[in-house]
């Protein structure tokens, strides 16, 4: 399979250029040449499968050609070693619970896969891939916990000193091996302007390979597929429309899902509930696509003005709102609003969810509200509450107790070099790694 530019359909490239790249040379995306779909035989058989038999089937749909069969399953069972458990708090209101990998979100799903698959494409070389990520949190925990022990690579951070959480902290900074932690005495700004700068300076790249390892990368979108053919063929749900509930920030989570209904996966619609952050909303709205600076909110992985994803999205409806509307739902809601439906999912059903989480209950209770007639909703949880404790605890009145992941994170201990924002210092660490 190759993968094309959506800024160019000429420009084609190979797995290895477009994963170990991450962004075409014209600042496109890249897709996939063609979308690879199971026959409906093999979308009811799956109702029997486990979410790593659809992982390895789907996997191997886009990589077969370019990685061996068994390598194929090895990243799979390396990257996917836990569950994504569909919890039913109605006979038609479900949550998806993306939130049991070692960092606690669903982003754990593609930075693991990614780092496995990279690790096998940089297998043999002489020169090792150095991967710098600049990071304001969350991004750098699932990449670092991903990266962790790959041989072949090795992963430098870049995080801003005083402006992460102690636990973010700590997930950055306490795993040792081939992750080194550099705490710049700047913003994130400053860090993604030493990342960028690295990446431009020819003397660098000459002696040292050089990758990225953003959100935007190809190979971060196919392992979150994987989840909604699995959710969308469990038996439970048989016999009504599904409607998934996707809250959305950059728009990859949303996007691999109309990727896996291309797939074959049995989903009639999709609702993309964002917080005031409603670029997608209103471009459904509007047929206008108007990015902007993002406003902070509750719901902060989802507070992205200019969603990069957005473009593979238009990519797949030929640019056409019309069409994209027909599949498409775009529902945005106040952090007002977000607070009182995590009081209701936590009183009606028991259940503690997220701000991520409550912004896709709203998307979902409206819809539903809209559209009479039986459907089995699955409201996509992203992450879990414990990572948002300090919202979740002061809107619930509860203690939310840490899990074991995050226990052994806090235990750890930190290991970071204190950095001026300072690029020849940081060029000459870098050279002094060869
Ligand atoms: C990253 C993130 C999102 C947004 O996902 P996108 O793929 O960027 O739309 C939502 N919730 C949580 C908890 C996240 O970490």
């Amino acid at each position: 399979m190759r993968y094309y530019s959506t800024k160019n359909k000429n420009h084609l490239a190979s797995l290895q250029e477009a994963v170990l790249r991450g962004l075409p040379p014209d600042n496109g995306l890249y897709m996939p040449e063609h979308i690879p779909a199971f026959s409906s035989g093999e979308v009811q058989a799956m109702a029997s499968w486990a979410l790593t038999d659809i992982a390895f089937h789907a996997a191997k749909k886009f990589l077969a050609g370019d990685v061996p069969e068994e390598v194929i399953g090895s990243i799979v069972r390396k990257a996917i070693h836990f569950d994504a458990p569909l919890v039913s708090l109605t006979d038609n209101l479900h949550i998806l619970e993306l939130f049991h990998g070692p960092t606690l979100a669903f982003k754990d799903f593609g930075a693991r896969f990614m780092a496995h698959l990279m690790g096998w494409l940089v297998r043999g070389d002489d020169r090792k891939l150095t991967i710098l990520v600049a990071t304001s949190g969350d991004t750098g925990g699932a990449v670092a916990s991903g990266f962790l022990g790959v041989e072949g690579i090795e992963v430098i951070i870049l995080y801003p000193s005083g402006k992460v959480s102690p636990l973010q902290e700590k997930q950055l900074t306490s795993l040792g091996q081939n992750i080194t932690a550099l705490e710049i005495e700047g913003t994130f700004d400053d860090c993604q302007a030493l990342v960028k700068q690295a990446f431009l300076d020819p003397g660098l790249s000459e002696k040292l390979r050089l990758s990225s390892a953003n959100s935007i990368n190809i190979s971060r979108l196919i392992p979150q597929t994987f989840y909604y053919l699995y959710a969308a063929t469990r038996p439970q749900l048989a016999g009504s429309p599904i409607v998934f509930s996707v809250p959305s920030g950059n728009f990859g989570n949303l996007c691999a899902g109309l990727i896996a209904r291309r797939m074959g996966a049995p989903i009639e619609h999709f609702i993309a509930s964002t917080n005031v952050n409603a670029v997608v909303p209103e471009y459904l709205g509007s047929g206008q696509f108007q990015p902007r600076p993002s406003i902070a909110t509750i719901s902060n992985a989802m507070d992205v003005g200019n969603p990069s994803n957005f473009w593979r999205m238009a990519e797949l409806y030929d640019q056409d709102p019309e069409h994209m509307r027909k599949d498409i739902t775009g529902l945005a809601f106040s952090d007002e609003a977000t607070r009182t439906a995590m009081k209701e999912v936590y009183d009606r059903f028991g259940y503690t969810i997220d701000p991520h989480g409550a912004v896709g209950y709203l998307g979902w209770k409206t819809y539903e509200a809209r559209h009479p007639g039986k459907r089995q909703g699955i409201v996509v949880e992203t992450a879990h509450p414990a990572k948002f404790t300090e919202v979740v605890e002061d809107v619930l009145a509860i203690k939310v107790p840490l899990p074991s992941q995050l226990q052994a994170v806090a235990a750890g201990e930190k290991q970071s070099r204190l950095f001026p924002v300072n690029f020849p210092q940081f060029r000459t660490f870098l050279m002094d790694r060869v």
